[in-house]
């Protein structure tokens, strides 16, 4: 046998068994940074190098993109060779992958297309609109979570029960069905119908199953918590009778319970396979005594748990910090010095991440991130490929694709504006659903009457010469030569040219960067799906992988996600960010012991993501949302142990009204004689509180926040403040 150490060093004894294990069924149930992930990669080499299992024989399934890179990126490093013919990815990614290859059977149009939840939100609006119903009764965000739900536990428009005196579930039917006719004319298919679909794929075709069956002899499953009904029934059909199923996963990381997650599928797999073996790993790698201690005391307050206690060999390391911040702003100024400090002492900034709950966080930390010319690159939120004069061009490039995609006709037909206003559109729109066809032939029926005024047809005609044009002259372009043109030639570039303003440039310079995105586009994930162009690759994968492409990703740079999106990723240096009752845990959970459970858990990843050090910041106020908000400390921060922590406060400011006890400072800079949260004396308006300053010298700004007229920023020279 060749020599396996590269294999087997580097593993523990549960863990080389997990590795080494005779074919089989096998659960590995542990801990955050016990190794799940390592030992699925290990396994995998294992299988390929040992047991001489072809890669194409083997399917690895794992959260997300970035996770599913990562893994392949480990195995190639692992063996020195490129994984080719494996396939390695996301529920989704692999389900878009089947359906191309099997349109037809499918039932699908050949160019379909993946629309995000923007485009389906949108899609659901237009459907309600569609059936008379009003958007004020019928909220459209709870419409579009309904449909999902039904498709995330397999359930079509036929299957649903309906009671004559169950109104709403009436209604949601009615809407469901007519969402499901609108993109079957129109050839699009969101997040849950990829799943959905491919499982009925298989359902209605024996044979095709079989022969997939017949591939994929080992099936392996990363981050399995966070599986769903359909993914796990989807597994389950993959797996038949004879392939083997390795699922690896933690109960006490399950967070995605509110998109339909069940961490009971655990449970549920070691009944439906009872030779399965189990492994269960209890020694973590990554993090310091300290804060492992953190993490188990958090998640002890969970009552449902299988139930394992975490252990490491590494040193105690340093105390958790806790920064009790006076605002939001004088958070992000903190975390930013303390990544400084980071920096400054030989780190790299990649190698620290800050962790929020809500997107909407990030837009602060962000600027004063900027502010300090520190790198950085979110994740997730409003992503590039989210970005809406990103999705403009993305709408043409998609009509080209296919004229029927409604939801992009509509999108571009009259961006920029032509002259098309919503009574033609309105016109269009009943012909399309009279008729049960696509808007795009509408147009030619409506040509065919007299409904339209000859300003309306004739703008309308100009559309769709500008479309059919754009298609012939890029016929042979290569695809960034045809983005480059679309962007040119619809007008997009020169409607955002034509604005003025910091904003519209970044929108010029995003379109841009998306003739870059397309350049560099590399379809080899996609070049075994036969037939697929690359225009359709470049769309799929847009579709899919939204917001991986969004910056350098080699650059030195600070992380910015949510603490949903840092599941399974590990960094020296963590913030928390915004630990506070009505942010984390989050609002909705207050009704709910197991939605607040859900939140502990996020807490309970969050933790383990920190390999070195950890802050948690909370702020006394925090204007979000544009509303201020007053909240208490996070229950999470009660619940760890005091001598793990440390409370970082700055100096303390004499404090004469109760409403602003407790405010611990920062250090005046040279040109701000006056402290954040400090009381001041203005001549006209009385008393204040300082809440922000920007500027130096002469061009100082505070803002302040008068008990009388509000809050106000005024020129620090001028102002004749008098501070206590
Ligand atoms: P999570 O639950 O967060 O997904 P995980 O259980 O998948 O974590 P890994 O990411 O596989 O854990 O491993 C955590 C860290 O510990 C990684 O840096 C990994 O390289 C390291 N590690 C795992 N097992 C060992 C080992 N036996 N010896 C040394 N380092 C290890
Ligand atoms: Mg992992």
């Amino acid at each position: 046998m060749d020599d396996l150490s590269y294999l087997l060093n580097g593993l523990n004894d549960p863990q080389r068994e997990a590795v080494t294990a005779p074919a089989g069924h096998h659960l590995v149930i542990a801990g955050a940074g016990s190794g799940k992930t390592r030992v699925l990669t290990h396994r995998i080499a294992w299988l390929i190098d040992v047991e001489r299992i072809s890669p194409f024989s083997i399917l690895a399934v794992t959260f997300t993109n970035k996770a599913a890179a990562q893994m392949r990126g480990r195995l190639e490093s692992l063996r020195n060779i490129p994984s080719n013919g494996m396939w390695v990815g996301t529920f989704h990614g692999i389900a878009h992958r089947l359906l191309r290859s099997h349109w037809k059977e499918a039932k699908l149009s050949e160019n379909f297309q993946i629309i995000d939840s923007n485009d389906q939100h949108r899609l659901v609006r237009r459907v309600l609109k569609d059936l008379d119903l009003s958007e004020d009764q019928w909220a459209p965000k709870q419409a579009q979570w309904f449909i999902n739900n039904q498709k995330d536990a397999g359930i079509r428009p036929h299957h649903l029960q309906l009671n004559d005196d169950d109104f709403f579930k009436q209604t949601m039917h009615k809407i469901y069905s007519a969402y499901e006719a609108a993109c079957e004319r129109a050839g699009l298919i969101d997040f849950a119908e990829l799943l959905l679909r491919s499982h009925e794929l298989w359902l209605e075709n024996p044979e095709l199953l079989s022969h997939y069956q017949e591939r994929f002899k080992h099936i392996l499953v990363d981050e399995f918590q966070d599986t769903n009904a359909l993914q796990y029934a989807w597994l389950r059909m993959l797996a038949g009778k004879n392939n083997a199923l390795m699922i690896v996963g933690d109960d006490d990381q399950s967070i995605y319970g509110w998109r339909g997650a069940r961490v009971e599928n655990i449970l549920r797999f070691n009944q439906d396979y009872p030779n399965a073996k189990t492994t269960r790993l209890e020694q973590n790698y990554r993090s310091t005594q300290n804060i492992l201690n953190a993490a188990n005391a958090v998640i002890a307050n969970n009552g449902e748990r299988l139930g394992k206690e975490l252990w490491t060999e590494s040193k105690q390391g340093e105390l958790i910090s806790l920064y009790e911040a006076f605002n939001e702003l004088d958070e992000a100024r903190f975390i930013v010095s303390r990544i400084k400090d980071w920096s400054n002492q030989g780190n790299c900034y990649v190698e620290s991440a800050i962790l929020y709950r809500s997107n909407a966080q990030s837009r602060v930390l962000e600027e004063a991130l900027l502010q300090a010319r520190i790198p950085y690159r979110v994740y997730g939120g409003q992503r590039f490929f989210e970005r809406a004069e990103i999705k403009d061009a993305l709408a043409y490039m998609r009509l080209l694709g296919n004229r029927h995609d409604d939801t992009a006709f509509e999108r571009v037909i009259n961006m920029p504006t032509r002259g098309i206003g919503d009574r033609t559109l309105e016109i269009l729109r009943t012909t399309a659903r009279d008729q049960k066809m696509s808007l795009w032939q509408a147009i030619s029926e409506v040509k065919k009457s007299d409904l339209l005024p000859a300003r309306a047809m004739s703008a309308v005609s100009g559309f769709i010469s500008l479309i059919e044009n754009i298609a012939n002259d890029t016929n042979d372009f290569s695809l960034f030569e045809q983005t480059d043109h679309v962007i040119k030639t619809s007008g997009l570039i020169a409607e955002y040219q034509k604005e003025k303003g910091e904003k519209a440039q970044m929108r010029v310079e995003n379109l841009a960067e998306l003739v870059t995105a397309a350049r560099q586009f590399e379809p080899e994930s996609y070049a075994d799906i036969e037939g697929l162009t690359p225009l359709q690759a470049f769309l799929s994968h847009a579709a899919l992988e939204s917001g991986e492409e969004q910056s350098d990703t080699n650059q030195d740079c600070v992380q910015l996600m949510t603490l949903h999106s840092a599941k399974g990723l590990e960094f020296p240096l963590v913030f928390i960010a915004g630990a506070e009752e009505g942010l984390f845990p989050h609002q909705m959970s207050s009704e709910s012991p197991e939605q607040l459970e859900e939140e502990r858990r996020l807490c309970y990843v969050g933790i383990t993501r920190a390999m070195q050090k950890l802050y948690f910041t909370y702020a006394q106020t925090r204007r979000l949302y544009g509303k201020e908000t007053y909240h208490a400390r996070s229950r999470f921060l009660k619940e760890l142990p005091s001598e793990l922590l440390e409370e970082i406060r700055m100096k303390t400011s004499v404090n004469p009204s109760p409403t602003y006890n407790k405010i611990f400072v920062q250090a005046p800079s040279s040109s701000m004689p006056f402290k954040l949260g400090q009381i001041v004396e203005h001549g006209s308006f009385g008393q204040g509180i300082v809440l922000n300053y920007e500027g130096r010298g002469e061009n100082t700004r505070v803002q302040i926040k008068f008990k009388t007229v509000g809050t106000k920023w005024l020129i620090l020279s001028k102002a004749h403040l008098d501070g206590d």
